[in-house]
């Protein structure tokens, strides 16, 4: 499948906030954007005023981005989230946070969502007993998700199961590392997802 392999800081700079797109480099001062918090290229540092449109896109770009994904899927998402009945923008937020890349990530058992999708597609998790390697496999609420037996000692699991101690997970998301189970006890509501998004600019964007 495709995917964007150049510089994840490029990224956040573009989009002018943190993007937590690194893991644990993104909380120290090695952050790109504490050290150049401006855009990347020549006219970076440039004065910057967007347009109506280059707002909205800037938006979409930015959801893409923390998400990991490239327009095509995102597209694809946002259709299904349309057709759905509710607020597209808000479908469209629920399907991403439901995504089983993101949903590791938040767990804690990943440091960003780029390292949560590799333990899943190196068979790092089953769910309900199955394994599961497809990063945007959708989960729904009731799935329980758990290392795969195999998986539980070797490094980049266990790493994962010790490092996930004081991680705050949000309240829909429970993983217990005792049982090391973890279930996805509600769907998560728009209030749930705190990353400053407007999802209305990206529906307006389609609407063009
Ligand atoms: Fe973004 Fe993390 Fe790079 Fe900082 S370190 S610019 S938050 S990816």
């Amino acid at each position: 499948m495709a995917r964007y392999t150049g510089s994840v800081c490029r990224l956040c700079r573009r989009e002018g906030m943190k993007l937590y797109l690194k893991g644990y480099r993104c909380e120290t001062a090695k952050c790109a954007i504490e050290k150049r918090g401006y855009a990347p290229g020549q006219h970076g540092q440039g004065r910057k005023k967007f347009s109506e449109y280059g707002i909205q896109l800037r938006e979409k770009q930015k959801v893409k981005r923390i998400y990991g994904l490239l327009e095509k899927p995102f597209r694809a998402y946002f259709a299904k989230a349309e057709r759905k009945k509710g607020v597209a923008g808000e479908n469209l937020l629920q399907t991403l946070e439901l995504r089983m890349d993101n949903v590791i990530y938040r767990m804690g058992l990943a440091p960003s969502r780029n390292a949560a999708r590799q333990l899943v597609r190196h068979n790092h998790f089953t769910v309900n007993g199955k394994r599961v390697n497809i990063p945007s496999y959708i989960l729904s609420k009731g799935d329980e998700i758990a290392p795969a037996e195999k998986k539980i000692e070797k490094f980049p699991m266990k790493t994962a199961l010790q490092n996930m101690k004081d991680k705050n997970q949000p309240h829909w998301l429970v993983f217990d590392v005792e049982t090391k189970k973890g279930i996805v006890q509600d769907l998560p509501t728009r209030e749930d997802i705190t990353i400053p998004i407007q999802e209305q600019l990206i529906v307006e964007l389609y609407s063009r």
